[in-house]
């Protein structure tokens, strides 16, 4: 039997894969508009795609189980040293490792209401107990979760655009609140600032917030190459943290949690600043182009910081249904308590459109 703190976890809920839906509709894949996963809808960059090119005779050895190429090109674009990083298998991963190394029995973790759910699943999975703090205008209050820190408490989990809602913290708050913790609780309490959406910010928005593990050393900053770099699918993501944080993270990594291909990938997305600004410039004008519509279709909306919109439809199961057999996957968030909500990724402007479409004839039929 497994123990009651697994038996008690309800799995992560994915977005419904392309191929399952076809085979379930009897539809044809290749007219499946998928924007439930907040993918990169450019897909994967060609510099990427060479990379790996190159590294595929190399597969019958195990990766860098160190990746210090790809260590090496993050430790120069954010002039951090290579024992301040950790790579994981997605940004998931770090989330798991930050859970591994310092959640157990007996201590608790702080998350807000509406944010990632990797956060809750992570901690159960730990068999540590979970606060969720009440969520703000759809977004984290950060008061709140300052004050619901209790003495057993070693994570706090920040997710900075927020995922499912895509509110966002300004820097001078995120500030703030490392502040006040690192005061109360000094290292007792790890921060995880989860910025999986962050190069999706107007530039006049982004801030260095790497920089600040230099002042904090209790936070990890995480970020992943699965947005607005487009390698979703070779899972890989890294944090920025102190050497002494990074090294506890380090001792619960599995050797090799990022393969050679998503490592090679990951250095030529990284240098490909074409593609991140194509990534950047796509989404800014589909969310336009999703708001619009939605405005001209009278529905309420949460302002978006990331490459998805949070949109209030009503009966959002019977719509997500409606869209499903129309051929369009979007993310109902039911799970989330947002049960009038869908949850739509942003992707190329007919994509766009032809979800609007979709929900267009839904909402008026
Ligand atoms: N954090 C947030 C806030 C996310 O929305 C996601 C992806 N849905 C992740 C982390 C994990 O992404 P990945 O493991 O692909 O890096």
């Amino acid at each position: 039997d497994a123990p009651a703190h697994v038996t008690a976890i309800a799995p992560y809920q994915a977005g419904k894969p392309i191929e399952e839906l076809a085979r379930e509709f009897g539809l044809d894949p290749a007219r499946i508009v998928k924007l439930a996963s907040n993918e990169n809808p450019l897909g994967i960059p060609e510099s990427a795609r060479q990379a790996m090119l190159k590294v595929a005779g190399g597969l019958g050895r195990y990766p860098d189980p160190n990746g210090f190429d790809l260590k090496s090109a993050l430790s120069q674009r954010y002039n951090l040293p290579l024992e301040w990083l950790t790579l994981g298998n997605g940004s998931n991963d770090i989330l798991e490792l930050v859970a591994l190394a310092l959640l157990d029995e007996g201590t608790s973790a702080v998350y807000a209401q509406h944010s990632f759910a990797v956060y809750r699943l992570a901690t159960q999975a730990r068999g540590a107990r979970h606060i969720m703090v009440p969520a703000r205008d759809y977004g984290h209050d950060l008061d709140a979760m300052l004050a619901a820190i209790e003495s057993d408490t070693r994570v706090v989990f920040i997710a900075n655009p927020n995922n499912p809602t895509g509110t966002f913290q300004p820097a001078a708050r995120i500030e703030a609140f490392l502040e006040q913790v690192q005061a109360r609780h000094g290292n007792h309490v790890v921060v995880v600032l989860d910025e999986a959406y962050n190069e999706y910010l107007d530039p006049e928005l982004r801030f260095d917030s790497t920089m600040w593990v230099k002042r904090f050393p209790n936070l990890v900053v995480s970020r992943t190459f699965s947005k607005a770099y487009g390698l979703a699918g070779l899972r890989v993501g890294f944090a920025a943290a102190q050497p002494g944080l990074t090294d506890i993270l380090n001792r619960v990594r599995q050797p090799f949690n990022v393969n050679s291909l998503a490592q090679a990938a990951a250095i030529a997305a990284l240098a490909d600043m074409d593609f991140q600004a194509r990534s950047y410039q796509v989404n800014r004008e589909g969310k336009a182009q999703l708001c619009k519509a939605f405005d001209a279709l009278g529905l309420k909306y949460v302002p978006s910081y990331g490459n998805f919109v949070l949109v209030r439809v009503g009966d959002a199961a019977r719509i997500n249904l409606e869209l499903l057999k129309r051929g369009v996957i979007v993310r109902p968030v039911t799970g989330d308590g947002l049960p009038e909500f869908l949850r739509v990724s942003i992707g190329l402007p007919e994509e766009n459109e032809t979800f609007i479409a979709a929900l267009k004839q839904i909402l008026q039929s």
